[in-house]
């Protein structure tokens, strides 16, 4: 068992760890990627160096640092995290739990831009099957996306619903999706209903009938990760008080995830603070 769990190994998810793992927490990262820094060059206004630096450097030796100081480091895809009285962080390749999160995800990408995508949103529309799946028993649904996230979130489904279809809108997806689980590759034109979803139209005037559409396009991002605990977001923004803590008691956001300055300084301060945070709140746990 975990006492952390931080999701991000950017200049947020590393900094929190520099905390607690020094605290004597036990600290796990997982990441994916180099994140948002991966595509910086020349960094110069972050403190401490005398000559610019890339991102991919940084990130290197932050992670060497994070290590050094007893944190373990994993580099996975996280594809969703539930609640079983302690937090349960699922990845491609394996299941953590702990007794705090971090999500330090970096900045969302912006939502599929796809018409009456947002007119649904809650009745029919849902970014966590792990929440809603129940809603939708012996019904047909459909999930948009198409690699490991989308893969998750339909396996979820599969028990529960009638059929799934996964919807690619025109991308290739991934090769492991089992033979129950209906292909349909083509673009989506409009999301159609009444009061709620029931068509999804594609571009080549042809539609398929379907009671709830699960998005889960790309990575899954900081606000898919928080609302599946029902944690508060704003757009695609997590919401924290002034102590970094969502309205989830154990779960913390820091860095891009919560909006505000997009730098490595203010990622750097909200992920310290976290785990500053979350030292109490373990601690709090033992009292
Ligand atoms: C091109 C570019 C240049 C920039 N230049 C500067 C600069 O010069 N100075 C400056 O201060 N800022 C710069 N920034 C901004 C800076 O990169 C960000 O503010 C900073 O990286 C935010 O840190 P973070 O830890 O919040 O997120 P990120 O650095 O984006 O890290 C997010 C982490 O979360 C991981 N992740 C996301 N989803 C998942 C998932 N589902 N499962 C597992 N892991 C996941 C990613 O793999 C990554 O490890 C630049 C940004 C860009 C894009």
């Amino acid at each position: 068992m975990n006492d952390l769990v931080i999701i991000g190994k950017g200049p947020a998810g590393i900094s929190a760890a520099l905390y607690t793992a020094r605290a004597g927490l036990k600290t796990t990262i997982i990441g994916k990627d180099n994140g948002a820094l991966a595509k910086a060059e020349k960094i110069e206004n972050y403190y401490g160096f005398e000559n610019p630096i890339t991102g991919n450097q940084l990130i290197a030796d932050g992670i060497a640092q994070a290590k050094r100081i007893g944190s373990e480091v994993i580099s996975d895809e996280v594809v969703g995290i539930g609640y079983d009285g302690n937090f349960v962080v699922k990845s491609n390749n394996g299941q953590y739990k702990a007794k705090s999160i971090i999500i330090a995800t970096g900045s969302n990408r912006s939502a599929p831009k796809i018409n009456g995508l947002s007119e649904f949103e809650g009745k029919g529309v849902s970014y966590c099957a792990m929440c809603d799946a129940f809603f939708y028993k012996d019904k047909d649904v459909a999930v948009l996306g198409c690699c490991e996230y989308a893969l998750h979130e339909a396996m979820e489904l599969l028990p529960v619903a009638k059929s799934v279809t996964l919807v690619t809108n025109g991308v290739e997806p991934i090769d492991k999706f089992p033979s129950n689980i209906i292909i349909n590759k083509k673009e989506i034109a409009s999301l159609e209903g009444d009061q709620t979803l029931n068509t999804i139209r594609f571009s080549d005037g042809s539609s398929i009938s379907t009671a709830g559409l699960f998005i889960a396009v790309g990575v899954a991002g900081s606000s898919d990760l928080a609302k599946k605990l029902g944690a508060e977001t704003k757009d695609t923004k997590i919401i924290v008080d002034e102590n970094m803590a969502t309205n989830i008691p154990g779960l913390y956001a820091a860095g891009d995830c919560t909006g505000g300055m997009l730098q490595i300084a203010k990622a750097v301060y909200e992920g310290a603070k976290a785990g500053v945070e979350v030292i109490k709140y373990i601690r709090s746990l033992k009292d």
